[in-house]
């Protein structure tokens, strides 16, 4: 089950998904009027969980997890205890989700289109990879397994850099996995 986080104020009308629609707060002040929907009170937006498939979820202290639903259905495609044979994924770290980029980068675009992993199991991807096999193996592995990802858009880490399942010239990924949606 996601988690959700409630989000500020907003006036005015505008399109929102069934997603969003149906987790609405009871009683927020809905109003629809012609397929679209007035947000004149909170919503719940969706959250990055602490907890996906059993993995720990860790953040930066300056990471905003409220996201496009379809960075946490991401996640969920990507995070697996046993996601690399014979190295267990304890934990995560996420350095940034939907902060710290400016337009047009997938990080602020929308509702947050782009998240960062920089720790396999605590150890950091710039110190670690690829010297120690548990952070290469499962580094490699959920960016193998994010390129079977149906909405999935940029796949940059130290493993390779692909864009929508091309190989992609793009510096300065080598101390993390960033993964990006559609
Ligand atoms: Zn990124």
């Amino acid at each position: 089950m996601s988690s959700y986080r409630r989000e500020v104020t907003v006036i005015g009308f505008r399109d929102i998904n069934k997603s969003e629609r149906i987790r609405l707060m009871n009683g927020s002040g809905l109003n629809c009027s012609s397929g679209r929907w007035l947000l004149n009170k909170e919503v719940y937006m969706p959250a990055i969980p602490g907890k996906v498939n059993g993995v720990v979820v860790e953040f930066s202290s300056n990471v905003n997890r409220s996201v496009d639903e379809k960075i946490i259905n991401a996640l969920k495609h990507i995070l697996h205890t046993d996601i690399s044979s014979g190295h267990k994924l304890n934990r995560v770290f996420i350095s940034s989700a939907n902060d710290q980029h400016k337009f047009p980068s997938r990080h602020v675009q929308g509702n947050g289109k782009a998240v960062d992993i920089s720790r396999i199991n605590g150890m950091k991807m710039s110190v670690f990879y690829p010297s120690n096999p548990s952070v290469k193996a499962i580094t490699d592995a959920i960016q193998s397994k994010f390129e079977t990802f149906p909405k999935k858009r940029e796949n940059f880490g130290p493993f390779f850099q692909k864009k929508l399942g091309q190989p992609y010239s793009v510096g300065g990924h080598k101390d993390h996995i960033h993964i990006s949606v559609n």
